[in-house]
């Protein structure tokens, strides 16, 4: 195939290092994209898909990698960015062998690349991952690991939750505030319990009832359709299901005043920012208020303690704070006002 222009865009995505591994033996074929190590070792998830080809799966890394520069740098983490992809149908070419081929190619990186779980791997993945290489976090308790990620995800919402509050209401309090959770899975779920504990009156919607059964029979909270959960009038949407869901054709129909949720990649667009300010919406750029889980994994490169990652949460609060402010002081969107505080630390690290 032809892999003239690759350069062009790294030098577009401003990425340090890309690297192709394969291992005919057992039908490897994996992409590690480098985006930054200005603060640290790159770290991010490796992505199991059966990409459409491999143009697209280059296209994937590079722009994950670079979004994961701006999470860790606005987390305050002092990681860096970076993805990786295999390429494959993860249900027909999962195996051992593989994983463990593509274990020894992390290790080949030193430790410039750290990798975790994402879509189409899991923590028995990232377990066996561990028998060829030390860069890799996420594995399961028993090995020292941090476990699942979700709940501290979820916990990380509510610091964000209650930053926006203060923000928009003036007072953090998130009692008798209406909350819409949109997604009730490990994240969701998690969310919804800690916001009746507040005082929220908390609505779910999700795809799959016996979901949104559970979370009305275990917390008492109103079942919501999922056609009726993007119009509906509430103070917040928290958006933890699929991405892509705030676009030219449902922003208009928005009937909350405030979005703040873990969903990654929220705005089908750029653009999208954009029409929620001018719809006097509130949105908390999920790659600052989910960035419980990675804050999580982080604390296992220093010998996981629960009870100090759980600390490092409120983090979360002080940036979506300062977002929220610069994006009304400089007049901004709230996404240009993260982008921007990130960029800030990446060049002081410079
Ligand atoms: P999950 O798969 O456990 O839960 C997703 C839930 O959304 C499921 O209950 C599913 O039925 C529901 N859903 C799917 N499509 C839907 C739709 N169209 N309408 C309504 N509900 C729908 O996933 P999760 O781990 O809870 O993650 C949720 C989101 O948060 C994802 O976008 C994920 O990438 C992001 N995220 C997760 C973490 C984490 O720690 N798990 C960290 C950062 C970001």
């Amino acid at each position: 195939m032809n892999r003239s222009g690759v350069f062009d865009q790294l030098d577009a995505g401003g990425h340090e290092q890309v690297v192709w591994g394969a291992d005919p033996a057992t039908g490897l074929r994996a992409i590690v994209a480098i985006h930054s190590t200005a603060l640290g070792p790159a770290l991010g998830g490796t992505r199991f898909r059966a990409y459409a080809d491999e143009d697209e799966a280059l296209s994937d890394v590079l722009r994950l990698s670079r979004g994961m520069t701006y999470k860790a740098a606005l987390a305050g983490l002092d990681l860096g960015g970076g993805k990786a992809v295999i390429l494959g149908e993860p249900g027909a070419l999962r195996s051992e062998p593989l994983l463990r081929a593509y274990g020894r190619f992390i290790h080949s990186l030193a430790g410039r690349y750290i990798t975790a779980e994402d879509v189409g791997t899991e923590q028995a993945d990232m377990d066996l991952l561990r028998q060829e290489t030390p860069f890799v976090t996420g594995v399961s308790e028993l090995l020292g690991g941090s476990g699942d990620p979700s709940p501290a995800t979820a916990l990380g919402l509510v610091h964000a939750l209650h930053a926006v509050s203060e923000h928009q209401w003036g007072s953090p309090s998130l009692d008798g505030r209406q909350v819409l959770v949109l997604g009730a899975g490990k994240v969701g779920s998690a969310l919804v319990g800690h916001l009746v504990a507040t005082g929220a009156k908390v609505s779910v919607a999700d795809i799959q009832p016996a979901r949104v059964d559970a979370m009305v029979a275990r917390h008492g909270a109103s079942a919501v359709s999922v056609e009726e959960a993007l119009t509906l009038d509430t103070d917040v949407l928290a958006p933890c299901a699929l991405g892509g869901i705030l676009d030219a054709t449902t922003i208009p129909h928005l009937g909350c005043r405030v979005v703040c949720g873990s969903a990654n990649n929220q705005l089908g667009e750029p653009a999208d920012a954009a029409r929620l300010a001018d719809r006097g919406i509130v949105y908390a750029p999920d790659y600052v208020v989910s960035a419980g889980g990675i804050i999580n994994i982080a604390e296992e490169l220093a010998g996981y303690d629960r009870d100090r990652a759980t600390a490092k949460l409120t983090r979360i609060r002080l940036t979506t704070a300062q977002v929220l402010a610069d994006a009304a002081r400089l007049g901004t969107t709230t996404v240009e006002a993260a982008d921007r505080l990130a960029e800030r630390r990446l060049a002081a690290a410079r």
